[in-house]
C-alpha cells in the first residue's frame, strides 16, 4: 500500500509498519484439547491462540517487525521454536516436537505505523486521502474487513459524485449475505454425512453445486490428494464459479492443501494444473508456469526446515 502511496506526489512517509504473523499446523490428534485454547509465551507473556481447523491445529500467532519482500513472508526457525516452546508449556504431556510441524504459514498485518513494540501496535483502521485524490486504507482486522471495505467504497462514490458527477448504479452491498449464504437452498438427501457437512460448512447452499460436478464426472469426485478431503470437483468450482485464476489460488486458499501436507501436494500440482488448464485455456508452457509457481510457495512454507 506503501509503494502505491509513494508514486503520489503529495506522499508524506509511510503510513504502515508491517508485522508478521506466522502459525504452526499441527495435526490435530497430537493435541489433547479438541476446542480453541489461549495461553501465553512463556518467553514474553504473549497471548498464543491454538484453533481447530478440520484435521489439524494452527498454533500462532507471532508478532514481530518485518523488513523482506512484501511479496514473500515466511516462517524462519526462531518463529517456529517460539510457538512450540509456548505450546510445549501448556500442553507438557503432548511432548510435540519439530516434526509434528506439517507446515507453517505466515502473513504481513498492514499495522498503522506508531513507535513502541510491534505486537502493542493499535488494529484500528484507517482510511486517509491525500491532496492529489488518491484514497488509502490501512490496519483493520478480519471482524472489521467488511466495514472497512463499505466505508471505503462510500468515500470513493461520493468524491467521484462531487468531483466528477460520476454516480454508482448501486449503493455498496456489504451488508448483504454472501454467494451461498442462504443456506436453506441446499438440499439436504445431498449433503448428509461427513463429506456433506464439510461441503455444506465451507460453500454453504452452493455445495450443491460441487456434488453435482462430483457426481456428473467420476474424474471430478476423486480426492485431490491422498488423505485430504478435497474433491476435484473444488478445483471446477472455484474456476467456474469463484474466479480462481491460479494453482496458487486452488491450492493455497481455496482448498488448504498447501498446508496440510507434508510435501504441500506438489505431487498432485501438475493434475490439478491441467483440469484448470482445460477451463483457463492454459497450454503446456503455462502450466509449467503454474507448478512452478506454486513450488516456489511450498518451498516457503517449509523454508524454516531448511535453514534448521
Ligand atoms: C498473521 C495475521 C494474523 C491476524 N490475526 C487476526 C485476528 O486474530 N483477528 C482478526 O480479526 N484479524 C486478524 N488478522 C487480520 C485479517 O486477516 C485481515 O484484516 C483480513 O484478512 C482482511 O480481509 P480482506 O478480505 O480485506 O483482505 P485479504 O484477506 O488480504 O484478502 C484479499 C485477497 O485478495 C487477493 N488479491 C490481492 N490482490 C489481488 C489481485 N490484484 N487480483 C486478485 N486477487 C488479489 C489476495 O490474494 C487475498 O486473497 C490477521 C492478519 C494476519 C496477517
Amino acid at each position: 500500500m506503501d509503494t502505491v502511496r509513494e508514486m503520489d506526489e503529495h506522499y508524506d512517509g509511510a503510513m504502515t509498519r508491517p508485522t508478521q504473523g506466522v502459525h504452526l499446523v499441527i495435526p490435530r490428534s497430537r493435541l489433547s484439547s479438541q476446542h480453541a485454547v489461549a495461553f501465553d509465551s512463556p518467553r514474553d507473556g504473549r497471548h498464543v491462540f491454538l484453533i481447530p481447523w478440520g484435521d489439524f491445529a494452527l498454533i500462532g500467532a507471532t508478532d514481530t517487525d518485518y523488513e523482506g519482500s512484501l511479496d514473500n513472508p515466511a516462517a524462519i526457525l526462531d518463529d517456529v521454536e517460539y510457538l512450540l516452546e509456548a505450546l510445549r508449556h501448556a500442553f507438557p504431556t503432548a511432548q510435540i516436537e519439530r516434526d509434528d510441524v506439517v507446515s507453517t504459514f505466515a502473513g504481513l498485518r498492514p499495522l498503522i505505523y506508531a513507535p513502541g513494540a510491534a505486537y502493542a501496535l493499535s488494529r484500528e483502521h484507517e482510511i486517509v486521502e491525500s491532496d492529489s485524490g488518491l484514497i488509502s486504507v490501512a490496519g483493520g482486522k478480519l471482524t472489521t474487513h467488511r466495514l472497512m471495505g463499505r466505508q471505503l467504497i462510500d468515500r470513493v462514490q461520493k468524491r467521484l459524485a462531487e468531483k466528477f458527477d460520476v454516480h454508482a448504479a448501486s449503493q455498496c452491498r456489504t451488508k448483504e449475505p454472501l454467494e451461498g449464504a442462504r443456506i436453506e437452498r441446499a438440499p439436504a438427501s445431498d449433503v448428509s454425512g461427513e463429506a456433506g457437512k464439510r461441503l455444506v460448512d465451507t460453500y454453504g447452499a452452493d455445495a450443491a453445486w460441487v456434488l453435482a460436478y462430483a457426481e456428473e464426472n467420476p474424474i471430478l469426485g476423486e480426492r485431490v490428494a491422498p488423505g485430504l478431503p478435497y474433491l476435484m470437483a473444488e478445483v471446477l468450482y472455484g474456476v467456474q464459479h469463484e474466479m480462481a485464476l491460479t494453482l496458487c489460488d486452488v491450492l493455497i486458499r481455496r482448498t488448504h492443501v498447501i498446508y496440510e501436507t507434508r510435501g504441500g501436494g506438489l505431487e498432485q500440482a501438475r493434475a490439478v494444473a491441467e483440469l484448470m488448464a482445460s477451463r483457463l485455456g492454459w497450454d503446456d508452457d503455462e502450466i509449467e508456469r503454474q507448478v512452478k509457481a506454486y513450488a516456489a510457495q511450498v518451498a516457503l512454507t517449509q523454508e524454516w526446515r531448511v535453514l534448521s
